[in-house]
């Protein structure tokens, strides 16, 4: 064997290894949940191909290196060893451009849910998670309890010291409640400076002190400019009762009412529906 069929042969394993990686690819993409299934069979048969050719690639460098000792490869024979190699490579480089399109899209979808202020999810976001955990826990016929809170006065802080302290507000008031709360309960924020809440596994009675933890939460961050003043929020709180976007947006529906009620009795309380 000499230097060319060596070269030959490498790039001919090179083709079959590259095959063998581009129809590993395909299948797992294949795989992928939520694939349509004749995506999936277009991806197996595209594998099938590869694994072929990845063969003949082979078969074909081990019969031309190995099966004609000292006589010369012809130029046609490295066309199609170079033209062989160029497809898996292809392949290759539009599985990688898929899973970034795959990335960029998973990306823009959580975009879509969250809040860019306070990380929170956004209005979007809550309906989707509260439906979610409304399912798993009001099947076990479990409580939920659902809520709206509302920072008091809140327009009289970007009044008085800027739109810039008014955002760090709304995000320390996000992160203090966030951290007054379970893991599993659904904090979001649905307007300017109001927040929904849904808590699990807790009915009205239990929510109450909840929400005034929060309430307490709040009250610890500082007010912009004007120490002896505490940020404070009003709530309202409602059972959500039954599955489902209808049981939810009723119950979302009396913890508003509520938080009118909070607001107009005075403000920096919670108010149970009804
Ligand atoms: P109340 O106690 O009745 O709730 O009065 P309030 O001043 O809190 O409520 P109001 O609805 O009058 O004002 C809310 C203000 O929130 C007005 C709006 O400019 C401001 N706001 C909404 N979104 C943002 C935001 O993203 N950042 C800042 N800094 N302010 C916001
Ligand atoms: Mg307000
Ligand atoms: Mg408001």
């Amino acid at each position: 064997m000499n230097a060319a069929d060596l070269v030959f042969l490498a790039l001919r394993g090179a083709t079959a290894l590259l095959c063998l990686v581009a129809a590993r690819g395909a299948l797992r993409r294949a795989c992928l949940p939520g694939q349509p299934r004749p995506r999936r069979w277009r991806a197996r048969f595209g594998a099938a191909v590869l694994l072929a050719l990845g063969v003949f690639a082979l078969e074909d460098g081990l019969g031309e290196a190995l099966g004609r000792p000292g006589e010369p490869l012809r130029w046609r024979s490295w066309v199609w060893v170079i033209l062989d190699l160029s497809i898996p490579a292809q392949v290759l480089a539009v599985l990688a451009t898929l899973r970034q399109r795959d990335r960029l899209e998973a990306e823009l979808a959580q975009a879509a849910r969250r809040d860019p202020l306070t990380g929170l999810p956004n209005r979007t976001g809550f309906t989707e998670a509260a439906s979610a955990a409304l399912a798993a826990v009001a099947r076990d016929g479990r409580p939920v309890v659902g809520a709206m809170l509302d920072i008091d006065h809140f327009k009289a802080i970007n009044d008085g010291w800027g739109h810039a302290a008014g955002d760090v507000v709304l995000r320390e008031v996000a992160t203090a409640m966030r951290g007054a709360l379970r893991p599993g309960d659904v904090l979001a924020r649905v307007g300017g400076e109001e927040f929904a809440l849904l808590l699990l596994g807790v009915d009205t009675e239990a929510a109450r002190p909840l929400l005034e933890r929060l309430r307490a939460a709040a009250a610890m961050v500082p007010h912009p400019g004007a120490p002896e003043r505490s940020v404070t929020l009003s709530a309202g709180l409602a059972p959500v009762q039954g599955l489902g976007l209808a049981a939810l947006e009723s119950g979302l529906r009396s913890a508003d009412g509520a938080l009118y009620a909070a607001k107009a009795a005075g403000r920096n309380r919670v108010v149970l529906a009804g």
